[in-house]
């Protein structure tokens, strides 16, 4: 299955969903930073929760979310946009932690006390910032507690995986609702029930169920309105021209430095692992241009 992600209201309750799949952007991403299992699923739980916020905002916004926390893997930090790009890593790929009653220990491998920190950048001069305690560094939990705290809107957010035998992703997806205004809080309360009630939305997927037949099990029995269908994607803002500049953000001695030890300047890419590689040549032009 192709990633992707539906987005649909349901007017007369008061109530938007978007549910989610997104095994091939983890693959993609965990492939890139050679990430251990444990740390395939901590990423790959982030990624999602990324796509889903992504799926929230207005045209040409973005989203960074950071799960920091006292465990091995340190942080995980995703960034998505509202055009379903999303890119992320981790602070330490390879940490690997014994497995917890059969399942990914992800809140020790990213540790009981922590902080998410959610950006954004919604086009005005200044970025918002809001920082919340972890709940358990599973992310949808996570985000459960900002949106109930921090933007306090009444929200559920569910996030699922499975990993095969290599450590792959097979499955990885998940659902958000969210009350729309006058956000009655009831209608969420029915709605996590009814989340509870079916099962979870990696079984789901791993029974071939679609992100819009899972959107029809969560919404049954209400009239809703599906808006949206979107490809979600792994993409990198990073380029030659970008790390051009942040190499002459170090300035006229620190380049002249590189040049003189090292003969030229890697600029590796956190997100990406991209490098970009600016030889003496290189060099000695950027810095006749300062
Ligand atoms: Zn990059």
């Amino acid at each position: 299955m192709e990633d992707y992600l539906v987005r649909a209201i349901a007017k007369k309750a008061g109530v938007r969903g978007i549910v989610c799949v997104t095994t091939n952007l983890v693959n993609n991403v965990a492939h890139r930073h050679k990430t251990s299992p444990t740390a395939t699923a901590v990423l790959g739980r982030a990624l999602t929760g990324g796509a889903l916020m992504g799926a929230l905002l207005k045209i040409q916004h973005r989203v960074a979310l950071k799960l920091e926390g006292t465990g091995p893997i340190q942080k995980v930090i995703v960034e998505a946009d509202s055009y379903g790009k999303v890119r992320g890593y981790v602070g330490v790929p390879d940490v690997d932690v014994p497995l917890k009653n059969g399942r990914h220990d992800i809140t020790s491998a990213i540790g009981r006390a922590g902080l998410l920190t959610v950006v954004k950048d919604v086009g005005l001069p200044k970025l918002t910032e809001s920082v919340t305690p972890l709940a358990s560094g599973e992310t949808d939990t996570d985000l459960n507690a900002y949106f109930n705290q921090s933007e306090q809107i009444p929200t559920v957010v569910a996030i699922g995986h499975k990993l095969d035998k290599e450590g792959k992703a097979a499955v990885s997806g998940g659902i958000l609702v969210q009350a729309i205004p006058p956000y009655d809080e009831n209608i969420i309360h029915q709605m996590a029930s009814r989340i509870l009630e079916l099962p979870p939305v990696e079984d789901l997927l791993q029974s071939k169920k679609t992100p819009e037949e899972i959107m029809a099990l969560l919404f049954e029995g209400m009239a809703y309105d599906l808006l949206e269908k979107r490809p979600i994607q792994f993409h990198c803002s990073c380029s030659r021209e970008r790390s051009e500049q942040a190499l002459i953000s170090l300035g006229k001695e620190e380049i002249a430095a590189l040049l003189e030890n090292e003969g030229q300047a890697v600029i590796d890419c956190h997100f990406c692992h991209e490098r970009y590689v600016f030889d003496k040549f290189d060099l000695e032009l950027i810095l006749e241009e300062l």
